[in-house]
């Protein structure tokens, strides 16, 4: 009899409840919008009881279309957006506010004052992080100084905090239990990355009482039981999204690497056991924990990738679809010398700078929409770049090969360019779910359905692999094209 797993992947606009056998194939998906709130410019809210409605939904759609029964389901991972705040109250379950969501930035002002407070540098050194409102920490002192009484309520036990992950595990248990794992504690700018622990001293500069932290465990691990689908189910992985796509794209060692281009890119890179600081605008971060192996990352995010492709689409009209792209930039030899620096919302690592807008350059009569399409891909290519330059930087480390997923490694064009403008090789797996992999993969760790990387390595199936095939003399002059794109756009 074949057993199964049921990964709940909860993201920023949708749940999905993905069901995988234990030859790691999608056996179902099913997936239900969540809307998210946008009360203030540049705030970004969820109803935290619609996420938990819509991920009960999912996980029972699922399991009805698959025809499996309840009992099949050996194991439950978790995977969830990042960051993403919810407060509730202790006794009734109930959230104080709505979730606030990783992007939102009603917290800039706390943020300002904590870094001229000068915390910089003991937030860096114990979290690997840059004080920020993408972070959890100031988030939960807004909620707690905007509801009636909020610090009161916490300093007296009666308010409980948690990201997605918590969340939705004290809804599964019915309130028993109050848990994260390490990879999502690491995104709240509370816990210290080496002891593993939430911190005093961080915990003091935001005055938030220890008594609302979950406690942290392990990422693979049963964290207790659940009877949402009508019997007693483990739940045996929680990992944050990013990490939970390097762990289920098989990246378990130092050295490898994975780029995930979605809306935006997210590249984490695994540094082994040991945790390096940069020095090139990265956040180093931990990846999971499994028994008393702890895997360190150092990640950089582009905030517009494929949001930039949406832009063709939705802003200039030009394609009807995103797959459209490849063919529109196949149609021509080159970009023509056009550079599209799409820095819609600023720039992300390892330029930080919030301010920019985005720029276009070398315009010609002779531009046509082909060759905008064509350097609008190109610009994901050359963020990513970007942002491994840094890597190398800062772990003085060559990158072998890159792993990659998310919707727009469909593109083989990108893909292509990708390789030659890293001259590295990039390989793209046949499943692109590796958000839910990666959580199957810890749960069935967990419960030993899975007892070795090996073997799961050996599920591992390789759609394509692109190999560079442009000169380097070539691949200097373009990436020389796109730096001096970046800093007029920069002194704009
Ligand atoms: P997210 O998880 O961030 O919502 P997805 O991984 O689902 O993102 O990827 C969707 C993004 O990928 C969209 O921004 C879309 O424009 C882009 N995309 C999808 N298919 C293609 C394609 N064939 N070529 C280029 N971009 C694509």
């Amino acid at each position: 009899m074949k057993s199964y797993i049921l990964s709940i992947d909860q993201g920023t606009t949708s749940s999905r409840a993905i069901i995988f056998d234990e030859d790691l194939n999608i056996v179902t998906i099913a997936q239900q919008e969540i809307p998210n709130y946008f009360p203030h410019p540049g705030w970004v809210e969820m109803d935290a009881d619609a996420i938990w409605e819509s991920v009960k939904y999912a996980c029972r759609k699922a399991l009805e279309d698959s025809g499996l029964k309840n009992t099949d389901i050996k194991a439950i991972g978790i995977t969830n957006q990042r960051e993403t705040t919810i407060v509730w109250n202790k006794k009734t379950g109930m959230p104080v506010y709505n979730a606030l969501v990783w992007q939102s930035r009603q917290t800039n002002d706390l943020c300002e004052k904590v870094i001229r407070q000068g915390y910089s540098t003991l937030v860096q050194e114990k979290t690997g992080l840059t004080i920020d409102p993408y972070f959890s920490a100031s988030k939960i002192r807004w909620i707690l100084d905007t509801i009636d009484h909020g610090q009161l309520l916490a300093d007296n036990g009666e308010l409980l905090f948690g990201t997605v992950d918590s969340w939705l595990v004290y809804k599964l248990t019915n309130g028993e239990r109050h848990i994260t794992d390490v990879s999502n504690a690491s995104r709240t700018m509370l816990m210290d990355i080496d002891s593993l622990t939430w911190d005093e001293d961080l915990l003091s500069i935001w005055n938030i009482p220890a008594n609302m932290l979950p406690e942290i465990n392990d990422s693979s691990h049963i964290y207790g039981y659940t009877d949402l689908l009508g019997c007693k189910t483990p739940i045996a992985s929680v990992i944050g999204d990013q990490q939970a796509a390097l762990f289920g794209q098989t990246c378990y060692d130092a050295g490898q690497c994975k780029n995930t281009y979605g809306t935006g890119c997210f590249l984490l890179f695994n540094t082994g056991n040991m945790r390096i600081n940069s020095n090139s605008g990265l956040v180093s971060t931990v990846g999971w924990k499994i028994g008393d192996d702890v895997k360190y990352v150092l990640e950089g995010s582009v905030f517009v990738a494929g949001a930039a492709i949406q832009w063709l689409r939705d802003g200039l009209k030009i394609i009807k679809t995103a797959a459209e792209s490849e063919a529109l930039a196949n149609n021509v030899n080159d970009s023509a010398g056009v550079y599209v620096v799409p820095a819609f919302t600023g720039l992300g690592a390892p330029y930080w700078n919030q301010n920019v807008k985005g720029a276009i350059f070398g315009l010609t009569r002779g531009t046509t929409n082909e060759h905008l399409v064509r350097a609008t891909l190109e610009s994901l290519a050359y963020q990513t770049y970007d942002v491994i330059e840094a890597l190398i930087d800062d772990t003085g480390m060559r990158l072998k090969s890159l792993q990659v997923d998310g919707g727009a490694c469909r593109n083989n064009y990108l893909m292509q360019f990708q390789s030659d403008i890293l001259q590295t090789r990039i390989i793209r797996p046949v499943n692109f779910e590796t958000t839910a992999l990666g959580a199957c993969m810890l749960a069935g760790l967990a419960i030993g359905l899975f007892s070795s990387y090996a073997e799961l390595r050996e599920k591992y199936q390789v759609d394509k692999v692109f190999e560079p095939e442009m000169s380097i003399t070539q691949q200097g002059k373009l990436v020389g094209g796109w730096k001096k794109a970046v800093k007029a756009t920069m002194e704009f």
